[in-house]
């Protein structure tokens, strides 16, 4: 992993041959104390493994993916949860045929080559479980 430092809070992050794309983000953030902020990159990947959360049952399901692909879109945030820094990343994913797939990425994600943008953002977000969705959210503090 490769980057450069583009203002005080944010840098263009490079994800070289064979790195764990998530896992590499989160010793990222870490390492700059990204307490809010928000990823895009684009790139090309070897191995993915998505997730899908399946809202009746609260599970996810999991897939995983041994082909190049492009990376035509991966977006996500970053926040933290019992002091452990969590960036949550989706991937829109081309392939091959130019049929697309995509998902929650999943550690055991490795990258060909992806560029990411990390912008840090003022304050902090928290996540914590929520019982009713079954899932980690954000903890917002106004209700509209
Ligand atoms: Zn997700």
């Amino acid at each position: 992993m490769i980057y450069s430092q583009l203002s005080t809070d944010s840098w263009v992050v490079r994800l070289e041959d064979g790195d764990d794309i998530l896992m590499s983000l989160r010793k990222f953030v870490e390492g700059k104390r990204v307490r809010a902020g928000l990823l895009e990159g684009i790139g090309s990947l070897k191995k993915v493994r998505l997730g899908y959360y399946d809202f009746e049952t609260r599970k996810y399901s999991w897939r995983e993916f041994e082909e190049d692909m492009e990376i035509l879109n991966l977006s996500g945030n970053v926040s933290i949860k019992d002091a452990t820094y969590i960036p949550h990343i989706h991937v829109s994913l081309g392939r091959k045929d130019f049929s697309v797939l995509g998902g929650h990425l999943d550690d055991g994600s490795r990258a060909n080559m992806v560029e990411v943008f990390v912008h840090s953002l003022p304050g902090e977000l928290v996540k914590a479980h929520d019982e009713k969705i079954g899932l980690n959210v954000l903890q917002l503090s106004h209700k509209f």
